[in-house]
């Protein structure tokens, strides 16, 4: 078993930490104390939500997330060509739900209380430089103090030290585009539906919570549209909250006391996903707009596969170039899909418009494609697979009876 350090603690960070630490490995987890007061919530599809409960920590956040048991995606443009709603339903595809979704603060809290309880090394400090030799990696912290570790993983988020410290190139997108979150209540129950509402701007989600009548809203708009709504009082920004979502759920009244948060949005995609000793998950490696709640969830994929290959595999070096290999398409494809279907509604270009459209509408009227796509955003390579005849015991002939 390995010797190793994620460095940061965010949601990425400390999911690798524990994971890694539960299937044997020593592991330290470098970065400052857990953030608190993140008023976003996330939308964990149901692998990630097997991935908690194999964890041990689904039972103590389930109390407070809420279903997500239908998808719909509204053309909420004002623009010549728009496109139909369309409206997944989770039993579609034999599931009661799509996912689930959680307040960053709830996660985040179970997340820490697992480390302390599995035993994981903490090590409240920032990491400074990161050295590589050829049979380890020294991390020199904050304090001036030096730890060796067989293998780094970079959990830092999008200006990671540790992918500089591999020398693994990233492209990055700059977006003129913001997310105004916050949390409301409204007059019509949600039936934990998420709706998806696409702008000019970018999307305008709402998100259903445990309550039948409150949700979380992530409201993406042009970065100084976003400050500016954040620092309206609460009646008003409910009032306009309101009108953007054409009072589908009823009245809405954002609390005063918790208000609303601007997060900055822009793309970045890394190169490979490891080098030599050093490998990346989460932000470290990926970063794009939240539309269809991929996010949180690709990192959970590059965690179970890290895990799976450290498990194994001799030797870190070896098992990292497997993990960069194994996680190479996953990220790309989503990575594009999401920056693709994100410019598409920033642009007023009719071909663009055109192809949003027919795509929707496609989704909208096949039932085949939806299954497809709606197994593909839970999992990747679930609805694709579908396509392929299935093999029979000795593995020689395709059976095309199912
Ligand atoms: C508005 C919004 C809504 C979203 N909704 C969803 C959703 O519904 N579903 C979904 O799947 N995803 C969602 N996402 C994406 C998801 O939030 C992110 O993928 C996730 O938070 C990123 O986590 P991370 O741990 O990779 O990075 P971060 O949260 O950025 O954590 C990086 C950590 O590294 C630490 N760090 C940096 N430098 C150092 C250093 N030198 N030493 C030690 N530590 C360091 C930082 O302090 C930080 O704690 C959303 C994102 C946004 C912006």
């Amino acid at each position: 078993m390995a010797h190793l350090a994620v460095i940061g603690t965010g949601p990425a960070g400390m999911l690798a930490a524990l994971s890694l630490k539960r299937s044997g490995h020593e592991v330290a987890l470098i970065g400052p104390a857990m953030r608190l007061g993140d008023k976003r919530t996330t939308a964990l599809m149901m692998p990630s939500i097997r991935v908690l409960d194999h964890l041990g920590i689904w039972d103590s956040v389930r109390p407070q997330a809420a279903p997500l048991k239908k998808m719909r995606i509204i053309d909420g443009t004002k623009r010549l060509l728009r496109a139909p709603t369309v409206t997944f339903h989770a039993h579609e595809i034999d599931e009661e739900a799509f996912g689930w979704n959680i307040p960053n603060d709830v996660l985040n809290g179970a997340l820490n209380a697992a480390l302390i309880d599995a035993g994981v090394d903490r090590i409240a400090e920032t990491a400074g430089t990161i050295a590589e030799f050829p049979a380890g990696v020294t991390v020199t912290l904050a304090s001036g103090a030096t730890r060796s570790f067989d293998g780094i993983i970079g959990a830092d988020g999008q200006d990671s030290p540790s992918r500089k410290a591999a020398g693994i190139a990233v492209r990055t997108v700059d977006l003129p585009q913001a997310a105004l979150v916050c949390v409301f209540s409204h007059g019509v129950p949600h039936q934990n539906i998420s709706n998806e509402i696409h702008t000019e701007t970018g999307p305008c989600t709402t998100v259903p919570l445990p309550e039948a009548k409150r949700s979380s809203l992530v409201w993406v708009l042009r970065p100084e549209e976003a400050r500016a709504k954040a620092a309206l009082p609460a009646p008003e920004l409910s009032r306009q909250v309101e009108t953007r979502l054409r009072s589908m759920l009823g009245a809405v009244s954002i609390d005063a006391d918790i208000g609303a948060q601007v997060w900055p949005l822009s793309g970045l995609i890394a190169r490979q996903a490891a080098r030599g000793r050093i490998a990346l998950i989460g932000e470290a490696a990926h970063r794009f707009p939240p539309i269809g709640a991929q996010g949180l969830n690709l990192s959970v994929r590059d965690i179970e596969a890290l895990t799976e290959h450290l498990s194994r595999n001799d030797g870190v070096v070896t098992a990292f170039s497997f993990y960069a290999e194994a996680r190479a398409s996953d990220i790309r494809m989503r990575h594009t899909a999401v920056m693709t279907l994100n410019r598409t509604l920033l642009t007023p270009l009719l071909p663009a418009q055109l192809l949003r459209g027919a795509g929707l509408a496609l989704l909208d009227s096949v039932p085949f494609l939806r299954g497809i796509v709606m197994r593909e955003g839970m999992q990747p390579g679930s609805g694709l697979a579908r396509l392929m005849p299935k093999r029979n015991q000795s593995g020689s002939r395709p059976d095309f009876s199912a």
